[in-house]
Parts: structure tokens; sequence; C-alpha cells
């Protein structure tokens, strides 16, 4: 894709990249062993939660040089994917058909308020209907439905994802041991081991939802053959899964402080649900010398924030928001 369409894309958007890399100083235990940076995809835009940007940014290049009739997604009324790619559809004045796993046309969610206003289509379907989001039969349906959409399976976790996101890593003005970020549905860790390949850096993910071996098959997916690991084996990529607090979503009132705390230090905000636990780990990671002496680490900060507004209440967040 040529590198003028790309600018005029995100100058329409708003999009400011690179998104800066910076190095933190933290009172952790232990931290003077290891440097640690931070990649601030939180500031890439004020209302594209910063992943979600770019594991969208391909499939939304090729929508806006040959629109599709609409762009069909899926998700929570929470989802990240669904609000990013509800404000890019509106700047770029494609049709959106948002499904929505449940009905919450009497509890509208600050997210599909917004969604309604970008003059989002709105179809709440029930439980048993969105387990079918990746049957083909279900997808058919829909196509038949919406003729002459693209449909974008749920999170924006596709194989189309994955060159947005290894972009972070051409991005870098420095390399790095370690390259850690939390990981839901797979397509950012996915692409950052795809940014990494022929580099000496590990790719390191932190789970924030249960199901290690869950996780791993979720990556895997999107990877060649030779790029795929099991959980067991000390590999250029590995994911941690001892930071989910119990669940996506769950959170303890350490979390909540933890994240606090950070945002007073650093003056980076930081969410309980990904960049909190991403956090927490590193820290705990570092006080416990995981890492070997020396080591330049960075942690990528996925955004999400907008996520913070309206007090939602953390656990009326299911699990399969995840996947958002
Ligand atoms: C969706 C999301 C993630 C998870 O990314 P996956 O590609 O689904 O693993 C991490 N951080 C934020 C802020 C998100 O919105």
């Amino acid at each position: 894709m040529p590198a003028t369409m790309t600018s005029r894309l995100t100058e329409k958007l708003g999009i400011q990249l690179p998104s800066a890399e910076q190095k933190l100083i933290l009172n952790w235990k232990n931290d003077h062993a290891v440097s640690v940076w931070i990649k601030r995809d939180d500031l890439i835009h004020p209302i594209i939660s910063g992943n979600k940007w770019r594991k969208l940014s391909k499939t939304l290049l090729s929508s806006a040089q040959s629109p599709p009739a609409n762009i069909i997604s899926f998700g929570g009324g929470h989802s990240n994917h669904l609000h990013a790619l509800g404000f890019c559809c509106h700047k770029l004045e494609i049709p959106l058909v948002a499904i929505i796993r449940g009905d919450y046309s009497q509890h509208m969610t600050p997210m599909l308020n917004d969604l309604k206003r970008w003059g989002a289509t709105i179809e709440w379907v029930n439980k048993v209907t969105y387990a079918q989001r990746t049957e083909a039969s279900y997808l058919e349906h829909l196509k038949g439905r919406h003729p002459n959409s693209l449909i974008i399976p749920e999170g924006g976790s596709h194989f189309e994802a994955l060159d947005g996101v290894a972009s972070i890593v051409t991005e870098l003005t420095q390399e790095y041991d370690v390259i850690i970020a939390p990981v839901a549905s797979g397509g950012t860790l996915a692409g950052l081991i795809q940014g990494v390949q022929n580099k000496p850096s590990k790719v390191l993910g932190i789970g924030v939802l249960k199901g290690h071996d869950y996780l791993y098959q979720l990556v895997n997916q999107f990877l060649p053959k030779q790029g795929k690991q099991q959980p067991s084996e000390q590999a250029a990529w590995q994911i941690n899964s001892d930071f989910h607090f119990g669940g996506y979503a769950k959170t303890t009132p350490e979390l909540v402080t933890f994240c606090e705390q950070f945002e007073q230090d650093t003056h980076i905000a930081l969410e309980p649900i990904y960049s909190g636990k991403l956090f927490w780990g590193l820290r705990h990671l570092i006080e416990n010398n995981h890492f070997p002496q020396g080591s330049k680490i960075l942690a990528l900060h996925t955004g999400g924030l907008q996520g913070k507004r309206g007090q939602q209440p953390a656990k009326t967040i299911r699990k399969q928001d995840a996947m958002d």
C-alpha cells in the first residue's frame, strides 16, 4: 500500500504515529538490574484504542480505497474493538453493522451510545446466535442479509491484523531484549511475534484472562507453522498466566491502587483490565529477578483508557469481552 494513502487515512482519522517510546523511572525492588521502556500506543488517538488501530489499519486502508457496502463486526457492550471501528467507519463514511452479544436496548453502555451516535446499525443477538460468529453458515447468512459486506472477526484479531501490529516493532528506535504486552484474543501478541522475526528480541505476553493453553492456541492460530510454540517450551515467545487476577476484567483493590500509584509516579494512566495487569506482572517479574541482569525491556501500552469512563463496574464485563 503506498505510503501516501496510509498517511491520508491516518490524517483523516487523526491518528498520531509513530507513538512515543519513553524510558520509565520506576521505584521497584531490583529495578536497577534492568532498564524499562514504554511504547505509548495509548497516545495514538483520544478515541481509537491503540492496539485496535494497529489491528484494523490494513483492513481499513483497503476499505477506504474500495468501500464495502457495510462492515460487519462483533462484540460485547463494552467492546474497545467495536468502539474503535465505529469511530473509523463514521469518519470514513462506511456503514457499520455491529452484532452485539446480549440486548442492551434498555441499558445502553457509553460505548453503545457512541456507536449509535456514529450511525452504526446495532443488532442484538442472544448467546446462542453469538456463539456462531465464526461459523461459515452463519457468516453466509449475514452476508445474504447485508450483500457486499466485509466481515471483521471479533476483537479485530485475524490474520490481516498482524502487519499493522508488526509496524509497532518497525517504529522502534532501538533494540530490546524483551517486548512485553497483554494478551486477550491474541492478535496483538501474534503481530509482535511477527514483528520481531529475525531480531534477537523475545516477546512475553501477560495473559489477562484464565486459560493458559487456550491463550497459546489463540496466538498460534495466526502464526505460520514454524512460529508456533507450546506452553512448556522456553522459546522466542511465551505467555505468563500468573497475573490474570481470576479472569477477564476481574480485579482487586490492590490492583486498582497499583494503577493509581503508577499514574501518580509516572503520569501514565493504566486501567485494571489490560495495562494494569501488564505492569503489575512486569513489576512482579522484575522484583523476582526473572530477567537476566542488564535486560532492556519494552512494555507496550495498548491504550483502552476510554473504557475507564462512566465508572462501569468491571465485574459486569464478561469474559467474552476479552475478544474485544
Ligand atoms: C483488546 C485489547 C487488548 C488485547 O489485545 P488482543 O489482541 O485481543 O490480545 C489489550 N489492551 C487493550 C487496551 C485492548 O483494548
